[in-house]
């Protein structure tokens, strides 16, 4: 396919274009503001500023943000579920979720501005990639807790687009759907894309010839410039990059313009920092570390100094597009060990803990992810039996096995195959321990 370069649209031209001195004095309105709601209403940042000796008042430059303790994934945990909330639940009028590390998950409140900030962002999502009232959206993210298909609804609504709220799965009616109602645009991950472009082959369908499809949006999940190049060529669609988490707002934090040089990242909501993950100083524009944002106007639930555990470089050269917002790279990795697998993040301390809840079981285990051609991620675990177990027979070991894929299910919220294994059958390491065997490659 030839590519055709996609026109450049920008939904909030004063808000992306925004000459960066004007945009720095916004962010540190807004961090002032943000700062002090949070202290005044969330005794968990109110104890953190004051363990430090610091006053919201204390905040008069943006650098002043370093003074600030970082927030993490397992504060979310211990305010289970809605204590990092800054409006009482009346106000809530949204939660979504995110698998966390242990059974429990990752909560987000929003208030109706906050739904109202995140549809702004979506359809500047949207715009970037040229979606226009004139395009139909086939919108194949989940919809539920998660929060893409939501997310890409309210933007698609937003530039007037007509959206088709389809979700994931049963994809041979995905394929109907997006011929029938000739959709222009495609969202979900950029693996489901592929699994959509081999049912399609299998069907017999031409899709250069029977489908519409101009633009699609793919993120959720790592992938790679190699992945884009197959997307859009099984697709004829311009594959765009898109960047967010639950913990923020979902999507809509950061998208690639059709420059494509990295996402550019909606600062005006979302203050972003780059860190050294192992000293948690700040690096400047163009250094590898993890990436760490503020929230600049959430008030169901601001995040000051969140540790995304991604891992990225900001990139704050002009681009050619001309939105003045800076640019992050491709996630290029994690500092910690969460796994997303078919889109939902998995820790191995969630299989672990899924495990070890059937007697007769390990705590010797290997991940195996694997990715066939064009199918989606399989997830298989190979768990040690005691010799209690071992020593009972074939009914006693499958029936351990069928509960830990049952428990897996449940605790994971996807399928995997759980495999028992002699004891002593998987390879001992003389370090750490590898649990995780990642074989997908693209
Ligand atoms: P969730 O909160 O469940 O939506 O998961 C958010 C996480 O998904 C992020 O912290 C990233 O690790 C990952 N993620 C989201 N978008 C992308 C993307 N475009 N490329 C790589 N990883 C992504
Ligand atoms: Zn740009």
């Amino acid at each position: 396919m030839t590519k055709r370069q996609l026109e450049v649209l920008i939904w909030n031209r004063e808000c992306e274009t925004m000459p960066r001195t004007d945009l720095r004095s916004l962010q540190l309105r807004r961090l002032r503001e943000t700062v002090a709601r949070a202290y005044q209403r969330v005794p968990f940042y109110r104890r953190a500023l004051d363990s430090r000796g610091v006053k919201p008042e204390d905040i008069r430059t943006l650098e002043d943000l370093r003074r600030l303790s970082f927030t993490v994934k397992s504060d979310l945990r211990d305010n289970y579920p809605f204590g990092l909330f800054a409006e009482p639940l009346a106000q809530i009028v949204r939660v979504h979720a995110s698998s966390g590390t242990t059974g429990k998950p990752i909560v987000a409140g929003y208030t109706r501005h906050d739904l109202d900030i995140w549809t702004e962002v979506m359809a500047r999502v949207l715009a970037a990639g040229g979606v226009t009232d004139r395009d139909v959206v086939h919108n194949a993210y989940g919809h539920g807790l998660f929060t893409g298909g939501f997310g890409f609804h309210q933007g698609a609504e937003r530039v007037g687009a007509t959206v088709v709220p389809v979700a994931s799965g049963l994809t041979k009616r995905q394929l109907m759907l997006i011929e029938d109602f000739g959709a222009t645009v495609l969202c979900c991950t950029p693996s489901y894309s592929l699994v959509i472009a081999e049912a399609a082959a299998d069907e017999g369908i031409d899709i250069g010839f029977r489908w519409q499809l101009r633009v699609g949006f793919f993120g959720a999940e790592p992938w790679s410039e190699r992945m884009r190049e197959e997307i859009e060529e099984k697709l004829h669609l311009h594959a765009v990059n898109i960047y967010g988490l639950t913990e923020i707002v979902g999507p809509g934090v950061a998208v690639e313009c059709p420059f494509q040089q990295g996402m550019h990242i909606a600062e005006d909501h979302f203050l972003a920092e780059v860190i050294d993950p192992e000293t948690g100083e700040p690096l400047g524009y163009g250094q590898k570390g993890e990436l760490v944002f503020t929230t600049l106007t959430k008030e169901g639930m601001p995040m000051l100094r969140y540790r995304t555990r991604d891992l990225t470089t900001l990139d704050d050269e002009p681009c050619p597009c001309g939105r003045t917002l800076v640019r992050m790279d491709r996630v290029t990795g994690r500092t910690d060990d969460m796994l997303i697998i078919r889109g939902v993040n998995v820790y191995p301390s969630q299989i672990e803990w899924a495990l070890l809840q059937v007697a007769g079981l390990e705590p010797q285990y290997v991940i195996v992810v694997d990715r066939q051609r064009d199918s989606l991620d399989e997830l298989e675990i190979r768990v040690e039996t005691t010799a209690k177990l071992h020593a009972e027979g074939a009914a006693a070991l499958a029936a351990a096995q069928a509960e830990a894929n049952r428990l897996m299910h449940q605790a994971l919220g996807l399928s995997a195959t759980v495999m028992v294994v002699p004891p002593g059958a998987l390879p001992r390491s003389e370090g750490k321990a590898q649990r995780v065997i990642d074989k997908r490659q693209r």
